[in-house]
């Protein structure tokens, strides 16, 4: 049988990731990503350049888009907002109501919107797919998944806590069950996806019944450069005393905040660099990263009762083995020990770093958003 392939597109408002993925295999045939677009510096001034520079990209590596196999664009989309929870096959009309979300997710639906569009029409003959961050996310408990915030503005405005990072952490959390060799409905988990964002979840027996982020992917962890939890305090007082407006305070809090905001820096291998050079706001920005964690890794024992396995991924998580160390230093008592050696090893891919007589499996597992999707993409082609 000839591959089938399904190309995956990452459409934020300055870059463009694209993967050819062989979601049998889960091989990447080629993948790139167009950054600063629209920027004087940049190669491309708009999505549907930065699409064709994607396509010369795979072109010199051989591959043509017409008859390599391509069976589908899966498009990474940040909001799914109430409806859209299922990979989703987009048309016009399906279109037209994600634009519909764009009120719900401002900074994050509307660059992907610009790359479905852009796509759709350079590649018109093979489908194209939506798969919601927020999906794996949508049968959160009520308890979970509501703020107590006046009920009657919530359902009127659609705000609950919707969730993020949902295919990184629904493809981790079946992975760690296949590496366990344990059936999923039987394993409670922790999950800290720990890269550029940063999200928590817990998992009860495959369902996710806990997960930091919110109605947008603010809340929670302190990340590269998004705050995580504030008192939403800080937001009137700053917009009545500082006299900023609410796009000024948005902003600050997405992209000038989290640990670039403490050190001016969110790359962590330089943050350790600094912090061996004695830089205080360096070592106070890795500490209130590492604090926030510690807090959240409470609170998920303490919500799931029981736990079975943590597991670190994404950029922070796989490589930062001080982060692992600090984040579950001295939590002996609550069944975690972590052995050092393991710990820092120069392994990759999946691997356990507890000590054997850890009653918490701690395990370091890596992401793979794009085959994520790239296999939601082909499961939905062979349901129609
Ligand atoms: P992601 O969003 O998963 O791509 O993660 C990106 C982040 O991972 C970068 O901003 C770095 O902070 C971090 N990262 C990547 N490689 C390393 C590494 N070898 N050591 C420490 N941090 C890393």
């Amino acid at each position: 049988m000839a591959d089938q392939l399904v190309l995956v597109i990452n459409s934020g408002s300055s870059s463009l990731k694209f993967q050819l993925v062989d979601p049998v295999s889960g091989v990447s045939r080629d993948g790139g990503k167009v950054q600063q677009i629209g920027e004087p510096s940049s190669r491309a001034a708009d999505h549907e350049e930065a699409l064709r520079l994607a396509f010369e990209q795979m072109a010199e590596s051989g591959i043509d888009l017409k008859s390599c196999g391509l069976v589908a664009v899966g498009h990474r989309v940040v909001h799914g907002g109430k409806h859209f929870y299922h990979p989703t096959l987009l048309d016009d009309d399906t279109i037209a109501e994600l634009d519909k979300l764009s009120e719900l997710a401002p900074l994050h639906n509307p660059p992907a919107i610009r790359g479905i569009k852009v796509a759709r029409k350079l590649l018109p003959d093979v489908a194209h797919i939506a798969v919601f961050d927020t999906a794996f996310f949508h049968d959160l408990p009520a308890a979970a998944a509501t703020y107590a915030i006046n009920r009657e503005l919530a359902q009127r405005w659609e705000i609950r806590r919707y969730g993020f990072h949902g295919t990184s952490h629904r493809y981790v959390s079946e992975q760690v069950a296949g590496f366990l060799d344990r059936p999923l409905d039987r394993l409670n988990q922790i999950i800290l996806h720990l890269g550029n964002g940063d999200s928590a979840s817990a998992i009860a027996g495959g369902r996710p019944v806990e997960t930091s982020m919110g109605l947008t992917p603010l809340e929670g962890l302190v990340m590269g450069t998004r705050s995580g939890d504030v008192d939403p305090g800080v937001i009137s007082y700053l917009w009545r005393r500082a006299k900023m407006s609410v796009d000024e305070i948005e902003s600050m809090l997405n992209h000038q905040s989290g640990v670039w905001g403490l050190a001016g820096e969110n790359d962590f291998r330089r943050l350790r660099q600094m912090i061996e050079s004695d830089d205080g706001s360096a070592q106070l920005a890795y500490d209130v990263f590492i604090h926030r964690l510690r807090k959240y890794i409470g609170a998920y024992l303490a919500v799931l009762g029981h736990t079975d396995v943590l597991t670190f991924t994404a950029g922070v998580g796989e490589n930062a083995a001080e982060v692992r160390r600090d984040a579950l230093a001295g939590l002996q008592e609550l069944g975690i020990v972590v052995d050092e050696s393991r710990n820092f090893s120069d392994d990759k891919g999946a691997r356990r770093i507890s000590s054997d007589d850890s009653r918490i499996t701690v395990l370091v597992l890596p992401t793979n958003e794009e085959l994520a999707i790239a296999r939601d993409c082909v499961a939905l082609l062979a349901e129609l």
